[in-house]
């Protein structure tokens, strides 16, 4: 099912990629008809950065637009894990390396993220990642014992950090991949806020972040993938990023069984807890996306517990078993779609 990575990013195949395009075009739809004076056209542009597809519809000026690509794509030349020329790659090459400013920051926020959800995201997860095959294409299954031993070169706690001097020890290598695009979106954010635009959405290959409302003042509609197909919810929100990691997303099937892209860096072996997919909801891009990532290794009941120890995000989760299960800060804002009924969704409350 997957492509080969150029940049390291999740890379997808050519079908979720149009399917990003059709998935953008939907939200753009969404934003059709509204009243805009000559300042406040809409513009969309997109683009092809992170192995995926980026569709960037705002209200405002065409020079943010051009910003907000030339932003994406130094993200990923700086983050990206397989380009030569990235502060990450040489990062992981040499072991120890002053950084830029910005990639310290995320860094930092990486290792932060990886202490608060307990190593289930570990930004230095790439040792595994790569023996699995995902980002060379070259997807094959490790044997117990290098898996048992590249296990110990996976632990957030031995990164040292000394001011933008990043530190690894022998043989472990970072991966931003699972935080990039939500970090991203909040880059492109703060840029476009900057620049005097208030109605924006930010479509990362599916990392949806909202800015504002539409100029007809109503919330925007961002949809959330079934990952059996078609869609699963409609969700009505402003200033919010809704960011879903699934198993579905990107994986290879060998002698009848499927492996993920995400790696439980427990067992050094794909996240494999009984979900199908986790959408985060959140003001915060970065931390919607490391927790996708996160809660999605957890599985649902200790993402639950998770949650009720948390105050900054909302999820929906979908079971591989076909449940819906979402956090009670999203009631009033969730339509089901599709296969989804309204029956069908349990709610999960703040206090047990
Ligand atoms: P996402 O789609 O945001 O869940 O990110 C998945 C990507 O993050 C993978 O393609 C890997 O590059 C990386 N990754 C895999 N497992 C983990 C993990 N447990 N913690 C952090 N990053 C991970
Ligand atoms: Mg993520």
């Amino acid at each position: 099912m997957s492509g080969l990575s150029k940049s390291g990013f999740a890379a997808r195949s050519i079908t979720a990629r149009l399917f990003a395009v059709f998935f953008a075009a939907v939200i753009a739809a969404s934003a059709v008809g509204a009243p805009a004076c000559k300042k406040d056209e809409k513009r969309s542009l997109t683009f092809f950065a992170m192995d995926t597809v980026m569709d960037i519809s705002l209200y405002g000026s065409a020079d943010a637009l051009d910003t907000a690509q030339k932003t994406v794509l130094d993200i990923e030349k700086a983050l990206s894990v397989t380009d030569a020329g990235s502060e990450i790659f040489k990062l992981n090459e040499a072991g120890a390396l002053s950084v830029s400013e910005s990639t310290a920051n995320i860094i930092k926020t990486a290792l932060a993220l990886a202490e608060r959800t307990g190593g289930a995201f570990d930004p230095t997860v790439y040792p595994l990642v790569h023996a699995w095959g995902f980002t060379t294409g070259e997807h094959r299954v490790p044997t117990d014992d290098e898996i048992a031993a590249l296990i110990k070169k996976v632990d957030y706690r031995a990164v040292e950090t000394d001011g933008g001097r990043i530190a690894l020890p022998e043989g472990f290598m970072l991966d931003l991949g699972g935080i990039a695009k939500g970090y991203a979106s909040d880059r492109l954010v703060e840029l476009f806020k900057a620049e005097g635009v208030e109605s924006a959405v930010i479509n990362l290959g599916g990392n949806v972040h909202a800015l504002g409302k539409k100029p007809s003042g109503e919330a925007w509609n961002i949809a959330i993938n079934d990952p059996a197909g078609g869609y699963a919810a409609i969700l009505a929100v402003s200033d919010r990023a809704v960011i879903t990691s699934g198993g579905y997303e990107r994986n290879f099937t060998l002698d009848g069984i499927t492996y993920c892209h995400i790696i439980d860096p427990e067992t050094g072996r794909p996240a494999d807890s009984g979900l199908a997919s986790v959408t985060v909801v959140s003001s915060s891009g970065t931390l919607a996306d490391a927790l996708s990532t996160a809660l999605y290794v957890m599985g649902l009941e200790n993402a639950v517990e998770f949650y009720r120890n948390s105050s900054d995000f909302d999820a929906v989760f979908i079971l591989e078993s076909g449940g819906m299960y979402v956090t009670e800060g999203l009631k009033d804002i969730l339509s089901p779609k599709g296969r989804f009924g309204s029956e069908a969704i349990h709610f999960i409350k703040k206090q047990p």
